[in-house]
């Protein structure tokens, strides 16, 4: 195949509502769009770091230079279109995740589109719909939490996962299963806790929690391995499963019973992959997470979330939670019974609108072969 161009764009979408965790917030989404262009046909990737820092070390600014001074150039001095290929060139470079999630993505949906295939059938997964969950940020009261909850609920959504932070927990736990009886339910910490907080561990336990995703720092592999032994609930690793070495290693000290994988943290989609592939070994249940992605990555994290192992809702939600627009058509939706259908067709199956990605663009770089 001969590689004619690749274009990045920056492009920023409002949120309706700050996407709050227990160390920082933001209100407008960026992502850099790689667009790629091979012998006729066209692929396209998203690189979705958040403003700040306080989400990953990898930030818009970070991202964008990375991918136009050394990502980009140096695949095109000898471009592969082989993904399986390319992400073990990819992984040569140091660090780098959403750059290399952005190009890999391109990558695989040209192959797809060039093959006239399905994402989920390159990727080996299935045609069937993916269980979306709803995620709430950190609320201002326990009362705007409890609406939000109703809300989601009746939208259809197949889980509430609610964020919690020292001091802001159990009661939330309580306030939601007086209300709402025995609802799907998990927390997710953001890393926010340590082994001091044992005691509070063990009363989110009587709740019937789905799981407690990341409790503890990223790097405390036998601590959360420590709290899991004390725990009926179900410890799920998110911000420690960052790559596959510290999936091996999560594995093997037994940290956790559940993983999320995100596919702009594992740097692509063969990584994450593979990571399923580890976590379905070991025995591992897994599902989807986002970073919240817009429609590209979300779609390709769609595919990605029909292999088998992926057996719980994943984070990916309809386009409208929370953006003010997209850039894709259709928008992803969910049905009534909080399912997410995948809409067929070559490649990711979702249709990128350009007006969409002028209107919204700060920035824009081509690079011709
Ligand atoms: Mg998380």
């Amino acid at each position: 195949m001969r590689c004619q161009l690749i274009r990045l764009h920056w492009i920023r979408i409002s949120l309706h509502e700050p996407f709050r965790i227990s160390n920082g917030e933001v209100s407008e989404r960026d992502a850099i769009l790689v667009e790629i262009e091979a012998n006729g046909a066209t692929g396209w990737g998203e690189a979705a770091p958040m403003p700040g820092s306080f989400y990953s070390d990898d930030t818009p600014e970070s991202t964008w230079e990375f991918l136009r001074q050394r990502l980009v150039p140096s695949f095109l001095e000898n471009p592969s279109f082989d993904t399986k290929r390319l992400s073990d060139w990819l992984q040569g470079f140091n660090g780098e995740p959403f750059a290399k999630a952005g190009l890999e993505g391109a990558v695989w949906d040209l192959a797809a589109n060039v093959e006239a295939k399905p994402l989920w059938q390159m990727l080996g997964g299935s045609n069937r719909p993916i269980e979306s969950g709803a995620a709430i940020g950190l609320m201002r009261t326990t009362q705007e939490l409890l609406e939000r909850v109703e809300k989601f609920l009746g939208e259809g959504y197949r889980r509430i996962k609610i964020k919690i932070e020292p001091g802001r927990d159990v009661e939330l736990v309580r306030a939601i299963r007086e209300r709402f009886g025995d609802i799907p339910l998990m927390v997710d910490a953001n890393a926010s806790y340590t082994l001091e907080h044992k005691r509070i561990f063990g009363e989110l336990d009587h709740f019937g929690l789905m799981m407690i995703e990341q409790p503890l720092a990223r790097e405390a592999i036998a601590e959360h391995a420590e709290l899991q032994r004390r725990l009926r609930t179900p410890i799920c690793l998110d911000e420690s499963a960052e790559s596959i070495p510290a999936i091996e290693e999560i594995i093997r000290a037994g940290s956790g019973r559940i993983l999320n994988i995100k596919v702009q943290r594992m740097g692509g989609l063969w990584q994450a992959r593979r990571a399923h592939d580890l976590a379905q070994k070991a025995g591992i249940p897994c599902w989807v997470g986002t970073m919240p992605e817009l429609g590209v990555a979300s779609a390709q994290g769609l595919h990605l979330a029909t292999l088998p192992n992926f057996t719980l809702p994943s984070d990916i939600e309809a386009s409208a939670r929370w953006y003010a627009d997209d850039i894709i058509s259709p928008r992803i939706e969910i049905s009534g019974q909080g399912f997410i259908e995948l809409p067929g067709g070559a490649g990711m199956g979702y249709a990128v609108d350009r007006r969409k990605i002028e209107q919204y663009r700060l920035r824009l770089e081509e690079f011709r072969a």
